[in-house]
Protein backbone atom coordinates (compact mmCIF):
# COMPACT_ATOMS: atom_id res chain seq x y z
CA UNK A 1 0.00 0.00 0.00
CA UNK A 2 1.05 3.67 -0.73
CA UNK A 3 -0.03 6.92 -0.05
CA UNK A 4 -0.16 9.91 -2.39
CA UNK A 5 1.81 12.82 -0.69
CA UNK A 6 2.29 15.12 -2.94
CA UNK A 7 -0.42 17.48 -1.03
CA UNK A 8 1.27 16.52 2.19
CA UNK A 9 1.45 20.52 3.27
CA UNK A 10 -2.08 21.10 3.11
CA UNK A 11 -3.21 17.88 4.83
CA UNK A 12 -5.76 18.81 7.78
CA UNK A 13 -6.37 16.80 10.83
CA UNK A 14 -8.28 14.04 9.70
CA UNK A 15 -6.88 13.57 6.35
CA UNK A 16 -3.98 11.52 7.30
CA UNK A 17 -3.85 7.97 6.85
CA UNK A 18 -3.66 5.21 9.61
CA UNK A 19 -0.11 4.64 9.32
CA UNK A 20 2.41 1.36 10.87
CA UNK A 21 -0.20 -0.67 9.38
CA UNK A 22 0.08 -4.67 10.62
CA UNK A 23 -2.37 -6.22 8.81
CA UNK A 24 -1.86 -9.90 9.07
CA UNK A 25 0.50 -11.42 12.85
CA UNK A 26 3.89 -13.03 12.19
CA UNK A 27 4.80 -10.95 8.82
CA UNK A 28 8.12 -9.25 10.04
CA UNK A 29 10.05 -11.67 8.62
CA UNK A 30 9.24 -10.94 4.99
CA UNK A 31 10.36 -6.97 5.71
CA UNK A 32 13.87 -6.10 5.91
CA UNK A 33 13.56 -3.97 9.08
CA UNK A 34 17.42 -3.45 9.51
CA UNK A 35 17.09 -0.78 7.04
CA UNK A 36 15.86 1.58 10.31
CA UNK A 37 19.22 1.12 12.02
CA UNK A 38 21.49 3.84 12.22
CA UNK A 39 24.15 1.56 14.58
CA UNK A 40 24.78 -2.34 14.34
CA UNK A 41 26.13 -4.90 16.54
CA UNK A 42 29.17 -5.93 15.68
CA UNK A 43 29.91 -9.66 17.14
CA UNK A 44 33.87 -10.38 18.58
CA UNK A 45 33.13 -14.31 18.48
CA UNK A 46 36.76 -14.78 19.98
CA UNK A 47 35.25 -13.41 23.17
CA UNK A 48 31.96 -14.88 22.52
CA UNK A 49 31.15 -18.01 24.92
CA UNK A 50 27.85 -18.58 23.17
CA UNK A 51 26.04 -18.47 26.42
CA UNK A 52 22.91 -17.32 24.28
CA UNK A 53 22.23 -14.52 26.38
CA UNK A 54 21.99 -11.92 23.25
CA UNK A 55 19.28 -14.16 22.01
CA UNK A 56 17.34 -14.20 24.77
CA UNK A 57 17.16 -10.79 25.01
CA UNK A 58 17.07 -9.65 21.19
CA UNK A 59 13.73 -8.22 20.90
CA UNK A 60 13.88 -8.83 16.77
CA UNK A 61 15.33 -12.49 16.79
CA UNK A 62 18.24 -11.29 15.16
CA UNK A 63 20.97 -13.52 16.77
CA UNK A 64 21.46 -16.48 14.71
CA UNK A 65 22.24 -19.98 16.41
CA UNK A 66 22.96 -23.20 14.98
CA UNK A 67 23.18 -26.71 17.71
CA UNK A 68 23.51 -24.39 20.72
CA UNK A 69 26.43 -21.86 19.06
CA UNK A 70 25.74 -18.27 18.11
CA UNK A 71 26.97 -17.99 14.27
CA UNK A 72 26.03 -14.18 13.77
CA UNK A 73 23.92 -11.55 13.25
CA UNK A 74 21.16 -11.38 11.26
CA UNK A 75 21.45 -7.65 9.91
CA UNK A 76 18.17 -7.96 7.39
CA UNK A 77 16.05 -7.31 10.35
CA UNK A 78 18.49 -6.09 13.33
CA UNK A 79 17.13 -3.01 14.28
CA UNK A 80 20.16 -1.77 16.13
CA UNK A 81 18.11 -1.39 19.43
CA UNK A 82 22.24 -2.62 21.03
CA UNK A 83 20.25 -4.47 23.76
CA UNK A 84 22.23 -7.38 22.97
CA UNK A 85 26.09 -5.50 23.23
CA UNK A 86 24.29 -3.76 26.29
CA UNK A 87 23.27 -7.57 28.11
CA UNK A 88 26.09 -9.84 26.43
CA UNK A 89 28.59 -10.80 29.86
CA UNK A 90 31.70 -10.95 27.48
CA UNK A 91 31.61 -7.85 26.06
CA UNK A 92 31.42 -10.01 22.45
CA UNK A 93 29.27 -7.12 21.00
CA UNK A 94 29.88 -3.69 20.26
CA UNK A 95 27.92 -1.09 18.77
CA UNK A 96 28.96 1.24 15.65
CA UNK A 97 27.79 3.42 13.79
CA UNK A 98 25.77 2.09 10.40
CA UNK A 99 27.54 2.17 7.39
CA UNK A 100 25.93 4.96 5.00
S1 LIG B 1 25.68 -12.76 24.94
FE1 LIG B 1 27.79 -12.41 24.25
S2 LIG B 1 28.92 -14.25 24.87
FE2 LIG B 1 26.74 -14.73 24.98
S3 LIG B 1 26.26 -15.65 22.96
FE3 LIG B 1 25.83 -13.46 22.82
S4 LIG B 1 27.72 -12.56 22.00
FE4 LIG B 1 28.25 -14.59 22.76
S1 LIG C 1 21.01 -4.64 18.20
FE1 LIG C 1 18.96 -5.19 19.01
S2 LIG C 1 17.88 -6.04 17.24
FE2 LIG C 1 20.06 -6.05 16.71
S3 LIG C 1 20.78 -8.09 17.28
FE3 LIG C 1 21.14 -6.71 19.02
S4 LIG C 1 19.35 -6.94 20.35
FE4 LIG C 1 18.81 -7.75 18.31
Amino acid sequence: MSWDIKNLKNWKVGDHPPGALIPTGGNAVEYKTGGWRSEKPRWIEEKCTHCMICWVFCPDTSIEVKESKMLGIDYDHCKGCGICAAECPSDAIEMEEEEK
